[in-house]
């Protein structure tokens, strides 16, 4: 009989890192690894993958082993576990022999719960040896698309794992990546020869990543005042050149913003402090080449910015993939100018590699940057994945240019293509739509099929644009390995067969419509009064975070993510009971630091009331001070201008949350007793009915109090 584990995951999940829910897919993964059953995991970015084996790895009482490429991501990943008060690890060439031993030994005593390896320490004659006597839990693959030549980070050492199914056939392997690409994901199965492995693929979505295009004009200018409105945030802007990162660093710190540039040409030392300062927040600002951002972790890096226009869809993914791993709303800009465009060419043209396919996917960024419908489904569709709504979150979605019913002229277009048996490109099924008598399709008899010459009231470059569209949108695809032909997608089906409305931009709009600027003034919103009191108290917190860290020696969000500081600073939380409702706030975290951080939270509510201002679910605690100093209920009242109804309702208020109080200063016993038995009488804790079965000898504000009392105490 299968046992789910799915409520016991539940329960850890919030026990050591304080998070109440599963995202999507994550319950189901860590159920079939529990199964014993490999699988594969396709999820993007931020999205979640690492609890999908620590977690079975805190469930299963043998250690987990993860085979992980990079030196810095398995010395990040151990830092964080031990952060939640997990015992694990790591095995790398970065250890003296010592540590090295001295961790294997605690392995061999099943002392961890992770082990992080490197492949070529995982596939050492020595530690194959200790594998075959230590019980293992399960093998995760991170990284595992390192394993496929067709990837970006092919590692040769990957290719050799194979041996941990053929000599471990018991043990589930999960892998894990974030490429989607399907060739990679067929190899990985292959190369691991996993077992009928579950594949688990995710969308790749991100949607607190914003997206936005702008003309490449003054972009220097642009980027400062960007910069300016998002002060102390952590941010990439990514540079075709070496020399262009300099540059733009250069002018960053000439006008007061600490930046640092990175690129391949620094020696190995410097760029790795150079990203240890970005990744410890001492520099937030990094201009860089596309050579930064493997391999780090953070999660806090609020926007990427595209300086210049990155040379394929794929690195444009990849790189604002870096912004907003902690699921926050991220920001991100790409600067499109025809210079890019020209330096590009002349880079494949030069290059040795596909000519052919390298154009053809500059284009398609090229379209992206020049297109006016929803950037994201042109980005989803690039990937294969068709969402069918607009995202709400780019800059053509939140300026909208004007639109009208497509959906006859789409038709048109693709019954045309199927009847051209998809085996054409876009101007020849343009021409069939116009009607032309080119020598092409008179010779394969284009001009006999139904939807010949329909659309001859579209002009030439109009069919373009709408060509353009009906591609951004998923409903039709290019076979680049055939020649360019044109093929339907099942969206496209839905157009033909089942009636489904399109829409599509006016071209002469988008003509018009180059200037940016209404977008900009919509972004330009003063700031509510309580968002700014919590955004001051974020500032406050994450200079507590940052100094933790520090003398810690490790980067700021291992001490607590944005996310946990964001929800601090918004429910105020002044006991530590009430850190149970924190994101990210483990049992282990509110242990270690649970107390500081109430501290600076109380501290700053303190500081705002006496200097007049109203802290918003905070009012209980200023009362609550000043009767711990000793002062009655009246002198608070009349300090506070309150009534002294109102001060009881907040000793009350902070007798509930857990804070320490000398009840029978308010309320006796004896009084206390009299309530207790109304409340029994009466059935409920309703206020009035109490007061009046009590004859109005006791008031409100210290019924209010009892009440809370006999809550507190189960009565
Ligand atoms: P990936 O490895 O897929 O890039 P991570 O495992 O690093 O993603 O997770 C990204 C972020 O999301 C981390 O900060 C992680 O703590 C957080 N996270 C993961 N699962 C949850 C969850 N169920 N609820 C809240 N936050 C989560
Ligand atoms: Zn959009």
């Amino acid at each position: 009989m299968k046992i789910s584990h799915t409520s016991q995951a539940q329960h850890l999940l919030k026990q050591y890192y304080g998070y109440d829910e599963f995202r999507p897919m994550q319950a189901e993964i860590i159920e079939t690894v529990m199964q014993k059953l490999d699988c594969l995991v396709l999820m993007p970015t931020g999205g979640g993958k690492s609890l999908t084996f620590q977690i079975p790895a805190l469930l299963n009482s043998e250690t987990a082993i993860v085979v992980s490429p990079l030196i810095a991501l398995m010395k990040d990943q151990v830092e964080s576990l031990r952060a939640n008060g997990i015992e694990a690890a790591f095995l790398n060439s970065s250890q003296t022999p010592e540590q090295q031993a001295d961790t294997e030994e605690n392995f061999r005593n099943g002392n961890y719960k992770l082990l992080y390896i490197s492949p070529e320490r995982l596939l050492s004659e020595s530690f194959y040896n200790q594998l075959k006597t230590t019980p293992v839990s399960l093998f995760a693959i991170d990284e595992a698309h390192c394993i496929s030549q067709w990837g970006h980070d092919f590692r040769p050492e990957y290719t050799q794992l194979s041996f941990l199914k053929k000599e471990f056939p018991n043990i589930p392997i999960i892998a894990l990546t974030a490429t989607a690409d399907k060739i990679t994901a067929r190899d990985i199965v292959t190369q691991l020869a996993l077992n009928e492995p579950k594949t688990f693929i995710a969308s790749f979505d991100r949607p607190n990543i914003s997206l936005k295009v702008s003309a490449g004009q003054n972009r220097f200018t642009r980027i400062l005042e960007f910069i300016e409105k998002r002060p102390n945030q952590s941010g990439i802007i990514y540079c075709l050149s070496r020399k262009t990162t300099e540059q733009i660093a250069e002018k960053l710190k000439a006008a007061g913003i600490k930046a640092a540039a990175y690129h391949a040409g620094f020696s190995s030392q410097v760029r790795s402090k150079i990203q240890e300062a970005f990744i410890r927040d001492d520099v937030p600002i990094i201009c860089a080449t596309i050579a930064f951002g493997m391999g780090i972790d953070k999660p806090n890096v609020r926007w990427v910015i595209h300086y210049n226009m990155p040379k394929n869809m794929e690195g444009y993914y990849q790189e604002i993939g870096r912004a907003g791993r902690d699921g926050l709303p991220s920001d991100t800009v790409m600067f499109y100018s025809f210079a890019d465009v020209a330096v590009y060419r002349s880079f494949i043209e030069e290059g040795a590699g596909n000519k052919e396919i390298e154009l053809a996917k500059l284009q398609r960024i090229q379209d992206f940057a020049e297109a006016q419908t929803c950037r994201r489904r042109m980005l989803l569709s690039y990937f294969g994945e068709h969402s069918g709504k607009d995202c709400g979150n780019c800059d053509v979605c939140k300026n909208p240019p004007e639109q009208y019913d497509g959906t006859i002229v789409a038709q048109k277009a693709l019954s045309a293509l199927a009847r051209l048996k998809e085996n054409v490109g876009v101007n020849l099924l343009i021409d069939v739509l116009r009607g032309s008598n080119r020598h092409e399709i008179l010779e394969h008899n284009y001009h006999t099929i139904k939807t010949y010459g329909t659309g001859k009231d579209i002009s030439f470059s109009d069919w373009q644009h709408i060509m353009l569209q009906l591609l951004h949108q998923g409903l039709i695809e290019i076979a680049y390995d055939q020649n360019h032909v044109l093929k339907l997608t099942e969206r496209s089906k839905d157009v033909l067969f089942e009636g489904k409305k399109i829409q599509l931009v006016k071209h002469a709009v988008i003509e018009k419509r180059k200037a940016e600027s209404i977008a900009e003034a919509k972004e330009a919103k003063p700031e509510s009064k309580t968002k700014r009191i919590k955004g001051e108290l974020f500032e406050r917190l994450r200079v507590l975070r940052k100094s933790i860290a520090d003398q810690q020696g490790v980067p700021p969000y291992i001490v607590f993510n944005d996310n946990t500081l964001e929800d601090l600073a918004q429910k105020k939380p002044t006991v530590l009971d009430e850190l149970d409702d924190i994101t990210g706030m483990g049992e282990y975290k509110i242990l270690k630091y649970g107390q500081r951080f109430l501290d600076e939270i109380i501290l700053f509510i303190k500081e705002k009331s006496a200097e007049g201002e109203k802290v918003l679910g905070a009012a209980y605690l200023l009362s609550y001070e000043l009767f711990k100093d000793g002062k009655s209920i009246e002198n608070i009242a009349a300090e506070r201008n309150l009534k002294p109804t109102t001060i009881l309702s907040h000793l009350a208020a902070a007798y509930a949350k857990g804070l320490d109080l000398d009840i029978e200063k308010i309320v006796n016993m004896a009084e206390i007793q009299r309530i207790a038995e109304a409340v029994k009488l009466k059935g409920s804790a309703e206020l009035k009915p109490i007061f009046e079965h009590l004859n109005a000898e006791i008031d409100y504000g210290k019924i209010r109090f009892a009440i809370a009392y006999l809550k507190k105490n189960g009565i």
